[in-house]
C-alpha cells in the first residue's frame, strides 16, 4: 500500500484510528489544485465574457496534525482557501521546473471576475 506524507514536514500520514470512545485524527486533507483563467459566456447581452478560474489539476494536500497546529502552516491552508495565495505556488518557488511552468496561480478556484466595467 503506497503510504501518503505531509504535505509540509514530509513525515507519513496515517488514516484516521477508530477507537472505542471516539477518533484520532492524523491529517487533515485540504482539496486544491492548478488554476487556470478561462471564460465563460456572459448571459447578459453586450456584456464582456466572465473571467473565472478554472481546476485544471486538483490535488489533494495533507498535513499531519504536528504541523496542522504551528501558526504558519495554518496561515498557509487559509491563504490558499481564500485564494490570497496559492499553496502549491508557494511551494514551487523552491522548484524552478514548477515555477517555469507557471501553472500556479491564485488558489480560489471558480471565483468569478468581470474585470471589464461598464459605463
Ligand atoms: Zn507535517
Amino acid at each position: 500500500m503506497e503510504g501518503m506524507q505531509c504535505f509540509h514536514c514530509g513525515r507519513e500520514v496515517f488514516t484516521t484510528i477508530h477507537k472505542p470512545r471516539g477518533y484520532q485524527v492524523d491529517y487533515y486533507r485540504l482539496h486544491t489544485g492548478h488554476t487556470e483563467v478561462d471564460y465563460l459566456v456572459n448571459p447578459k447581452p453586450d456584456a464582456p465574457p466572465l473571467r473565472y478560474l478554472r481546476l485544471t489539476q486538483p490535488i489533494d494536500v495533507l498535513t499531519c496534525v504536528d504541523c496542522y497546529v504551528r501558526p504558519e502552516i495554518r496561515q498557509r491552508l487559509e491563504d490558499d482557501i481564500s485564494g490570497r495565495r496559492a499553496i502549491l505556488e508557494a511551494a514551487a518557488r523552491g522548484n524552478p521546473s514548477l515555477a517555469a511552468r507557471g501553472e500556479s496561480r491564485a488558489g480560489g478556484a471558480f471565483l468569478v471576475v468581470n474585470d471589464r466595467h461598464e459605463g
